[in-house]
């Protein structure tokens, strides 16, 4: 027998849905899914026939299409095909997959290093594997929702912290001192406000107080650090972190996640990991994409540098004009506006001219906080951030907002 309260409640939220994009679309304020037809370069692409300037791109090193990274592909299907056998623990494992591990270990100063099928699906699986009922995690207050999606299910106690608050962290580690297992995770840069998070600290309390830490370096590789290994290139660590994991789809243009530190810890995701045990193995041509980008970002250093300066000078161009661009220190830069309406006229007026920018608002940051996001990459040329930068202006403007 159907229970028909549950299937009016499904049908509701599914009517609610349509309700809402409807209005949005028909208020000309739907930014979400835009088919790309085509991409040129990193930093151009092509939305409903209008060719526009990409600042909503996470491949912050502008490494999508290389030349060398499309050939480590296409010489990947030509040798294995287009898949696996099946799950990395039974037929699935390639050499390619050990290469890639093995090079992402080294990139990182790890001893091993594991990949899953995305890093959403990394941080579900490590978490869950690592911590369960009667453990407890401590996150940042704007860690990414995949890390409070995998303490769901790992059924850990969950406790929060004020953003970069390492007063509050300390506290609520000295208050569950006496709790036999404790995982703080923090993210590296913060992907809805750019900032750092104050590693030293973390590590000096997880040391202190017998925590064990995790770090997400989705928007730190390629970016932080001389040669964009990270967040602890950047702060000149060499050990503290015991879970370094990343994700292979934003800088590392490819599909997937890893997860890297010491080779039992790693021995144990092989062999525990639901995400990992339970799911197919990478494609050929992702793990080949993703082992030669790594190398790229070695071997071509000066991504960081034009990566580091084109940030500078959009950040503090936009600065200039009087636009709050919160605490962002790295490619990520927010521009604040407040009310959620505002954040999309100012994305409507910067689409309208040409630049794809979109808006981030409540509940992904706090209410009252709605901002416009928008990513610089390495792949910008200084008269391609210029040219944004006179649209921002116009359309900030037209807006009210500077
Ligand atoms: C994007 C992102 C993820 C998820 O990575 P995918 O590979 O896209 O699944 C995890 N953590 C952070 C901080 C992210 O920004």
């Amino acid at each position: 027998m159907q229970n028909t309260e549950s299937v009016d409640g499904i049908a509701q939220r599914i009517n609610g849905m349509a309700l809402r994009i409807s209005k949005m679309q028909a208020d000309e304020l739907y930014f979400y899914n835009m088919p790309i037809t085509e991409i040129h370069g990193s930093a151009e692409v092509v939305v409903n026939g209008r060719k526009m300037l990409m600042f909503a791109s996470y491949g912050y090193s502008g490494l999508l299409g290389h030349p060398r990274i499309n050939a480590a592909a296409k010489d990947a299907i030509d040798r294995y095909g287009t898949g696996t056998h099946g799950v990395r623990l039974l037929a699935g494992t390639l050499d390619l997959h050990r290469e890639l591990e093995a090079t992402i270990a080294k990139f990182k100063g790890a001893d091993d290093a594991i990949t899953f099928s995305s890093g959403y699906v990394t941080n579900l699986a490590v978490i869950s594997c690592l911590v369960g009922r009667h453990d407890l995690v401590l996150c940042d207050k704007f860690d990414h929702a995949s890390i409070l999606d995998g303490c769901v299910l790992a059924g850990a106690e969950l406790k929060r912290f004020r953003h970069n608050d390492m007063a509050h962290l300390e506290a609520l580690l000295q208050k569950n001192a006496h709790r036999a297992t404790k995982l703080v995770i923090v993210d590296s840069v913060f992907s809805m406000d750019g900032d750092i998070i104050d590693l030293p600290t973390t590590i000096a309390l997880c040391r202190k107080y017998h925590a064990y830490l995790m770090v997400d370096e989705a928007h730190s590789i390629g970016v932080l650090g001389a040669t964009g290994r990270g967040i602890e290139e950047h702060f000149g660590l060499h050990d503290g972190v015991d879970v370094k994991m990343g994700t292979l789809s934003k800088t590392i243009p490819s599909v997937g996640g890893y997860a890297a530190g010491s080779c039992t810890l790693v021995n144990l995701l092989r062999h525990a990991a639901r995400g990992f045990i339970f799911s197919a193995a990478l494609p050929p041509a992702q793990a080949a994409a993703a082992r030669a980008a790594f190398d790229v970002i070695l071997d071509e250093p000066e991504r960081v540098v034009r990566l580091r300066e084109n940030s500078i000078m959009f950040r503090d161009s936009l600065k200039r004009m009087g636009y709050d661009t919160m605490q962002s220190e790295t490619a990520i830069v927010p521009v604040l506006c407040g009310a959620d309406d505002l954040a999309y006229s100012l994305v409507r007026a910067c689409q309208q001219r040409g630049v794809f920018a979109l808006p981030v608002v409540a509940p992904a940051v706090p209410e009252g906080t709605a901002r416009l996001r928008a990513t610089v990459t390495a792949g910008h040329s200084k008269s391609q951030i210029e040219a944004a930068l006179e649209v921002f202006e116009a359309a900030g403007k037209e807006v009210g907002l500077i």
